[in-house]
């Protein structure tokens, strides 16, 4: 099995060499599901993850756009369109300056993976920009959008590819770029997701990567008998994703103890109840502050620069801040610390050595892919509610959420449960995830 996997990951890295994220991502699901695909004659020798490496289209252009001054800027714009076998390509727009082919290819790779566990009937992509919004007034982000926008423009659809937003990309911006659409097609349809609510928006949007996050940690926990309640909880970032779950973990009775940004983390020992959010919330969408900021409305809360949060001790841990944050060493210190849970609200935050210590030492440990998943999930509901043109209670698409983020945690123990009772969650995720998407590869045809 070590040389069928070895031979396959040497076919993808001649492929890809110079793309480390997307190796790292392919490497996980290759371990996984090559033993599976070897135990199932349908999928042998079908070359079928080989064909899901390779995205179906990938589409890269230059947006040039003039800031307030007159000058003029030349980033690069991109839509990886992976695989939209079970529907239309859906992911969203990374705009940050690390944005590179690497990083979006493993993003949609992903996408595929995550889509497929939803339940619902969406493909995977994923797009994005070099752009920083960092610094930037909102006419500049409006004039990058509507360039971004112009060209991309004629490679989505609401029946095609169905872009959301992602780090860098919220309201604001997926509002600027339904402008340009709408503009240029002269259609109004549900072609992008994230969308405000009085035009074709879903309630809950905005809450559901975060809430769904927690709503898989408490799925994992129930295996164990435990909850949430009076827990410590450990999150890192502080944008959408970890506003959201911190608010949810206060909700079920859990103490929030640190937030962070790529300055360094807060650590609040009292905790970030709801009046302190609420500061964080607007202090990060509104006035577009630093999380430093923190100690100077509570100075009993202590600023960590540069570091991360995972050396506080805590029950839970949940990474909410981008790829590749949790590394083998704060793996370590989160159980020497007595952490018994962790799932990830980022794509792909733990690298591979921080996941191998998690599995060793047994604990509760959720891939991105399963557990921030209602992010899209939510997404796809906001695409019914278009497509149907109707408009669905807050608390209807709570209880859907809910609802999948159960089915999710449900189909990961059903292909990941291990002889002795221990749930993997990556081999369930990916092999959940693998199976409906190889199912419709195989009944399409080469
Ligand atoms: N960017 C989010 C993710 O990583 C959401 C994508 C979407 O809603 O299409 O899943």
């Amino acid at each position: 099995m070590e040389a069928k996997i070895k031979a396959f990951m040497d076919e993808v890295i001649s492929r890809n060499g110079h793309e480390p994220e997307f190796i790292q991502a392919v490497q996980e699901v290759a371990e996984t599901v090559i033993p599976y695909i070897a135990k199932h004659e349908i999928y042998n020798g079908k070359n079928i993850l080989l064909r899901m490496v390779e995205p179906e289209r990938l589409i890269s252009f230059r947006v040039a756009w003039v800031d307030d001054n007159g000058d003029i800027h030349v980033n690069r714009g991109y839509r990886i369109q992976m695989n939209s076998a079970i529907g239309p390509y859906k992911g969203g727009l990374r705009f940050h300056p690390s944005v590179n082919a690497s990083i979006l290819k493993f993003l949609a790779f992903e996408q595929v993976f995550k889509n497929s566990l939803t339940t619902l009937p969406m493909g995977g992509g994923k797009g994005g920009s070099d752009f920083d919004p960092k610094g930037k007034s909102d006419d500049e982000v409006m004039r990058f959008c509507h360039a971004f926008m112009t060209e991309l423009c004629r490679h989505i659809g609401p029946n095609t590819d169905v872009p959301a937003g992602d780090i860098g990309v919220g309201a604001r911006e997926i509002g600027f770029l339904f402008g340009m659409y709408k503009k240029i097609r002269n259609e109004f349809t549900g072609v992008l997701t994230g969308k405000g609510l009085s035009w074709g928006g879903s309630k809950i949007r905005p809450e559901a990567t975060g809430y769904g996050t927690v709503y898989f940690a408490q799925n994992m926990l129930k295996t164990r008998g435990e909850d949430i309640k009076d827990k410590d909880v450990v999150i890192s970032g502080s944008g959408n994703v970890a506003q959201f779950a911190a608010e949810k973990v206060l909700q079920l009775g859990g103490k929030v103890l640190t937030l962070s940004d790529s300055g360094g983390y807060i650590y609040d020992a009292d905790g970030i109840d709801e009046e302190k959010l609420a500061y964080v919330m607007d202090l990060k969408n509104n006035k577009r502050g630093r999380i430093s900021e923190y100690v100077d409305k509570y100075p009993k809360a202590t600023f960590h620069k540069g570091g991360s949060p995972w050396e506080v001790k805590c029950h839970i841990a949940l990474p909410c801040a981008t790829q590749n944050e949790l590394d083998g060493n704060d793996a370590k210190a989160l159980l020497e610390n007595g952490c018994v849970c962790v799932a990830e609200g980022a794509n792909m935050p733990s690298t591979p050595e921080a996941i191998h210590a998690f599995h060793e030492a047994k604990i509760l440990f959720a891939p991105g892919k399963a557990s921030n998943a209602g992010g899209v999930a939510t997404s796809g509901l906001e695409m019914s509610q278009n497509s149907l043109r109707i408009s669905w209670t807050r608390e209807e698409v709570d209880e859907r959420l809910k609802g999948i983020m159960k089915d999710i945690h449900d189909s990961c123990t059903a292909f990941g449960t291990e002889e002795d009772g221990y749930c993997n969650y990556v081999k369930g995720a990916n092999i959940a995830g693998f199976v409906k998407v190889a199912d419709a590869m195989l009944a399409q045809g080469v």
